[in-house]
């Protein structure tokens, strides 16, 4: 099963996907985690993706398909995936459907976790990881509206975006997303 997490930068993917995962047996691959340790790794990956990242701004297309790409290639992702930050841009929709479509695999849904944007700033300025200071949040938060945001059309066109509310605790949020998923079939 292939779900994807989608929402801006804050809402809550990162810690909702692992919780899917972890509800249906399946891994989780989050591209922001990828890269994070690319760059801790310093690998060829990592040296390109750092400057995008420590801006908030999105790694090119082609180097985050390719990441992805060979990802998903691992056994660990035979079952299934929880798609968490990708994908970003229509460029990365497309290789995603273009790379799942080599292999038979279909999208089985996308999940919109709704939250406001002043809740996203709290949240975020909360978190403290290096890319949230105010001036890198704005960036990716406009990064999302620009690049990302226009993605919810394509997903919807497809019959497959469900909007989740994410506001609320932790549980509140995966229930909903876990009765979405059940719901779905
Ligand atoms: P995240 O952990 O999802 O907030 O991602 C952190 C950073 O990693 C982003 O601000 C981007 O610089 C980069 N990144 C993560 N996913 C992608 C993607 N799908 N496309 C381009 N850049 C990405």
């Amino acid at each position: 099963m292939i779900v994807i997490l989608f929402g801006a930068p804050g809402v809550g993917k990162g810690t909702q996907a692992q919780i899917l995962a972890d509800n249906l047996g399946i891994a989780h691959l989050s591209t922001g985690d990828a890269f994070r340790e690319a760059i801790r790794g310093k690998t060829e990956v990592g040296l390109l993706a750092k400057h995008y990242v420590d801006g908030g701004h999105l790694v090119p297309d082609d180097v985050t398909a390719r990441v992805v790409e060979e990802a998903m290639a691992n056994p660990t992702y035979s079952k299934g995936v929880i798609l968490d930050g990708f994908p970003r841009t229509q460029n990365q929709a497309q290789a995603l459907e273009t790379m799942l479509a080599k292999s038979g695999k279909v999208i089985h849904m996308v999940i919109n976790l709704d939250v406001e944007n002043d809740i996203i700033v709290q949240r975020l300025l909360a978190r403290g990881r290096a890319d949230d200071t105010e001036e890198i949040i704005n960036n990716r938060l406009s990064v999302y509206q620009q690049e990302t945001a226009p993605l919810i059309k394509h997903f919807m066109d497809l019959g497959l975006l469900v909007h989740i509310n994410g506001i609320g605790t932790i549980t509140d949020v995966s229930d909903r997303i876990l009765s979405a998923v059940i719901s779905k079939g």
